[in-house]
């Protein structure tokens, strides 16, 4: 599509709508035929008034006008036309602010009126409406698109904007090969971008739409794909002697989900491509075994492995963790952190240049210039999403064709999860391992907390631990910290003689290191947190969680902060403590905490009730502004999508093929789409 022509050449578009346009993401014709409506306007039947009803209050039809009237408003004066329409039923149009059109509604003139009507003691009204004098100016016999607003636009506006646009821009060429238009059923694209702004039945514009949203993917899906190959080719693998080793020393069976996922890992590690693969699964859903499993199936075949966490502590906790469940198989494991200096730093990095370490495990200090490894072949990142891509590529660069699994305790739905992770395989442990005992929640009104504190008491009594967290509030922290510190000691006066810290962003590392040891070590029974304070590690007598103006958070921070009790077979519970006056959205929310703690469902209800760009984060959210599919729907087209763009790329990576031509050149031109891609990951 010729994509220089400016929105300001369309009628009606002059500087000022084009700003608001802008603000719309559209400046030139070509933006605008890809803009896509929200919603049509079914006008192909006329709808007299007495047609209307609750569901539907909305009429178009001829009428007559057959009396003026005024009536007192508080502004003065307004004008009240009585009409009726082919049927013979009496309408009063309100006129507010239109004293004008006196002049125009002369008595016996006839109109087509567009509007919602309402019933007001038996009589019907309309005050918001369009008046036109033929049935083709109100659109009667077409379903109009509605599009998003800004500003001072109108749809009208819009409207002729786009049917300008696309009859200057056509004919509208085809943006993907010959084949898949009849092998996948889509429209051509000139009829699709038609379509989709002025379709003449509610299927084609369905069929439009489906054929946009799948472009859309399939195109976002090769961009990656183009950079990156395709996923690894199935390979027959079989765990390794240490991998089996440690399996029989596990006290449990691993679960079916886990035994999937380290097939799949195993596979691809065998495979002659490099892995990419993301492994998500909620906290205590045992992706770290997996991890240590894969990590010894590639130490079995004479490779180095590097894990990496994103702080000292999680990194200290895995390291302790793999030295007791890895120690006896005879691998050697090294552990790595800013703060390993002098002669230990010295024969640390030696001992990973000349391969003596098979295992590493550290922070990012990982990424420092002077690591260097004899043979990098499987990097492993825990909770990927506190990297930076520029750490990570710092870090295949110490091992060029090393395998990748990127870990993640956020669990995201299988549409949001194929779409942002392009390029990557997914792996998903949705089922929790056996005998773990979900989180009892409760909602709490802020002023009825008598019975749950009564309730932490009696977990303190029985020797386990709790965590009361506030959320943050101000960037700079400081009313956050006033609340925080209130909460602090009005809870030492509710557990007198009960030891406890308060821990905030405010705090020093170490400071903050030296509490979480002492929690874990139980030389106390409760924290006072920001939410800043991720308090990622495992203590498995915490069993009391308590969430202040638990409205306030999203569902996934709730379901993480949930996450941190219910770590050991104990009973556990989870406090939601909201205030009043909450919006429906947060009531959606904590209804949603209160019925489910499977993190996969809860993910899927955050999609639904907020939307991708808001899931994502900020981080991703430009990469989710997808112009036509949806994340919510469109699992199936994103799957298809992503299958046939493996496949172009799989048969043809150049995209040198006469056929693909369309595609190598969509791909260069839409450069942005690329870097876009690349970003996020
Ligand atoms: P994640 O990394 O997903 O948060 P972990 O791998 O740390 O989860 O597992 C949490 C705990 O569950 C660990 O103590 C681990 O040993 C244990 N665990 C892992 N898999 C199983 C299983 N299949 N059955 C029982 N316990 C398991
Ligand atoms: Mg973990």
């Amino acid at each position: 599509m010729e994509s220089g022509r400016r929105i300001t050449e369309a009628p009606g578009i002059g500087a000022v709508a084009a700003r608001e346009m802008q603000a719309l993401g559209i400046t030139t014709l070509a933006d605008m035929i890809r803009f896509s409506p929200r919603a049509y306007d079914d006008r192909r039947e006329e709808r007299t008034v007495r047609m209307a009803t609750m569901d539907d209050p909305s009429i178009a039809c001829r009428i007559t006008v057959l009396r003026h009237s005024d009536f007192p408003t508080r502004s003065g004066r307004t004008l009240k036309v009585t009409a009726e329409d082919d049927d013979g039923t009496h309408l009063e149009i309100l006129c507010f602010n239109r004293y004008f059109l006196k002049q125009q509604l002369s008595l016996g003139s006839e109109w087509y009126i567009h509007g919602k009507i309402q019933r007001v003691r038996g009589i019907y009204q309309i005050s918001a409406f369009e008046l036109k004098r033929t049935r083709e100016e109100i659109g009667l016999g077409r379903i109009l698109p509605v599009y998003p607003l800004s500003g001072k636009l109108t749809e009208k506006m819009m409207r002729t904007a786009a049917a300008y646009a696309l009859r200057e821009l056509s004919p509208i060429e085809d943006e993907l090969p010959e084949r898949m238009y009849g092998e996948l059923g889509l429209m051509r694209h000139r009829d699709a971008y038609r379509a989709i702004h002025f379709p003449s039945t509610m299927d084609e514009a369905g069929r439009a739409l489906r054929t946009l949203s799948f472009t859309e993917l399939f195109m976002m899906e090769l961009s990656v794909l183009r950079e990156k190959g395709t996923p690894p080719a199935k390979t027959r693998s079989v765990p390794s002697s240490r991998e089996r080793q440690l399996l029989s020393s596990l006290p449990f069976r691993l679960t079916d989900d886990q035994l999937r996922a380290a097939e799949e890992i195993r596979e691809d590690l065998d495979s002659s491509v490099p892995m990419n693969r993301l492994l998500q699964g909620d906290v205590g859903s045992g992706k770290t075994l997996v991890a240590w499993l894969s990590a010894l199936h590639e130490i079995d075949k004479g490779g180095q492995v590097a894990f990496m966490a994103p702080t000292e502590l999680l990194a200290r906790q895995h390291a302790d963790g793999a030295a007791e469940l890895l120690g006896k198989t005879g691998i050697r494991i090294a552990f790595i952190t800013g703060s390993v200096k002098g002669e230990s730093r010295r024969l640390l990095l030696e001992s990973l240049r000349n391969g003596t370490t098979d295992l590493v495990i550290g922070t990012h200090a990982l990424f420092s210039e002077d690591v260097s490894f004899r043979n990098l072949r499987y990097a492993i990142i825990d909770e990927q999403h506190r990297f930076g891509v520029q750490q990570r590529e710092a870090l295949m660069r110490k091992g060029p064709g090393c395998g990748i699994l990127s870990m993640s305790a956020t669990p995201i739905p299988r549409s949001l999860a194929l779409t942002l992770y392009a390029g990557y395989s997914v792996s998903t442990l949705r089922t929790m391992p056996q005998g773990r005992i979900p989180v009892k929640t409760y909602l709490v009104r802020d002023d009825n907390r008598e019975n749950m504190y009564r309730s932490v008491g009696v977990e303190f009594s029985r020797g386990h631990q709790a965590y009361f967290v506030y959320p943050r509030i101000d960037d700079e922290g400081e009313s956050d910290l006033r609340d925080v510190t209130g909460m602090f000691s009005f809870l030492q006066k509710e557990y007198p003689g009960i030891p406890s810290a308060l821990i905030h962003s405010k705090l020093a590392d170490e400071e903050k290191m030296k509490i979480l040891r002492d929690f874990r070590d139980k030389k106390l029974s409760y924290l006072v947190a920001t939410s800043v304070v991720e308090v990622g590690i495992d203590i498995p007598d915490a069993t009391c969680m308590v969430i202040e103006h638990a409205e306030r958070f999203g569902l996934a921070a709730l379901h993480q902060l949930r996450g941190r009790v219910g770590r050991s077979t104990l009973p556990s519970y989870c406090f939601l403590v909201y205030g009043k006056n909450l919006t429906e959205e947060a009531k959606a929310r904590l209804s949603v905490m209160k019925e489910t703690t499977d993190g996969f469902l809860i993910a899927e209800k955050d999609l639904e009730i907020r939307g991708p760009g808001d899931i994502a984060g900020d981080r991703q959210s430009g990469f989710l502004h997808l112009k036509f599919a949806s994340l919510t729907g469109d699992l199936d087209l994103i799957e298809l999508a992503r299958g046939e763009a493996e496949r172009v790329i799989k048969e043809d990576i150049g995209l040198l093929k006469a056929e693909n031509a369309v595609l190598r050149r969509a791909l260069a031109e839409g450069g942005r789409t690329t870097a876009k891609a690349e970003r996020r990951i």
